[in-house]
């Protein structure tokens, strides 16, 4: 398998800055292969990434896809790579599109997430969820078969490292940068980071009220500061720091933009209706800019 790689695609590697990763496309469309037995599927510039790293003593899958047929194509592409059972699987967040699909890889593995993930997850569970996935697709309806909901069965505070087999992998607690409970995952041998959803690639999110800026930026800071080779967000494909830095120039300006318009008297529904962020309209999820704005807005009245 693993010269099938290494010679096979060759043609099909993506380059972005220093670091290369080549699309696995055995697996799929939407795996890339990051390094020797690590790798992640984005199905598309915005869907939930999700990823898994085979060990020798196992594969710990970060994040369970954005639906219950990405989550069963996952696991049909673990299985293509390797026999070895899936004995953790890591949340990076809350949210139903990270943590929804448990159920098709647990058991074997056992979830793990930061302290307060398990009531968060209950608190925003949705028990039409099967029914209204099921009414999409003959596809979905099939994959959603044995959907419940799984919370954490371990949740650590503040830092844990995990060691299997010959990988080691630190989780690292990311506060009020996106859901509930936030956890980076750091892989040091590797240099690979698993950064949740404090950045994503090029794109504005569902963002909550309570986020707050000065703890998403000490989140970049703290990221970078690992050093990092490759990048791998919530959503989007692969990337590397730029995406931290793009993030902290956005909410830098939008910051200095609201903070000034505010000082003029301006109300939110006033600064909402009349700011633009002209520099990022690349981005995806234009519709969302009036969360960020609100979000800025709280953080500057403080
Ligand atoms: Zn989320």
């Amino acid at each position: 398998m693993k010269s099938h790689f290494k010679f096979g695609y060759l043609s099909a590697f993506v380059y972005f800055g220093l670091v290369s990763a080549s699309a696995a496309q055995e697996l799929g469309p939407g795996f890339t292969k990051i390094k020797d037995g690590i790798y992640t599927f984005a199905p598309d510039a915005t869907t939930t990434t999700c990823s898994f790293v085979v060990t020798q003593e196992g594969v710990v899958m970060i994040d369970s896809c954005n639906n219950p047929l990405y989550g069963r194509n996952m696991l049909a592409a673990i299985k293509k790579v390797t026999d070895k059972p899936i004995v953790f699987l890591i949340d990076t967040e809350t949210h139903t599109d990270h943590t929804g699909n448990h159920f098709i890889f647990s058991p074997p593995a056992t979830i793990i997430n930061h302290a307060g993930a398990g009531a968060g997850m209950r608190k925003e569970y949705n028990p039409k969820r099967a029914e209204t996935l099921a009414a999409q697709s003959a596809e979905m309806r099939e994959a959603v078969k044995g959907e419940k909901l799984i919370v954490p069965h371990i949740e650590y505070q503040g830092r844990m490292t995990i060691n299997l087999g010959e990988r080691t992998f630190e989780l690292i607690y990311l506060k009020n940068v996106h859901s509930f409970a936030d956890t980076a995952i750091w892989m040091p041998k590797e240099r690979v980071l698993f950064a949740a959803a404090a950045a994503v690639v090029k794109g504005l999110q569902n963002l909550r009220p309570s986020v707050v800026i000065a703890d998403v930026l000490a989140s970049y800071k703290l990221m970078k500061a690992l050093n990092p080779e490759v990048v791998v967000t919530g959503h989007g494909p692969v990337t590397t720091t730029k995406t931290f830095d793009e993030y902290e120039g956005f909410y830098t300006l939008l910051l200095k933009r609201v903070g000034e318009m505010a000082a003029q008297g301006k109300s939110l529904a006033e600064i909402k209706a009349e700011l633009k962020m002209a520099e990022y309209t690349d981005w995806n999820g234009q519709d969302r800019l009036g969360l960020y704005i609100e979000v800025a807005y709280n953080s500057v009245k403080k």
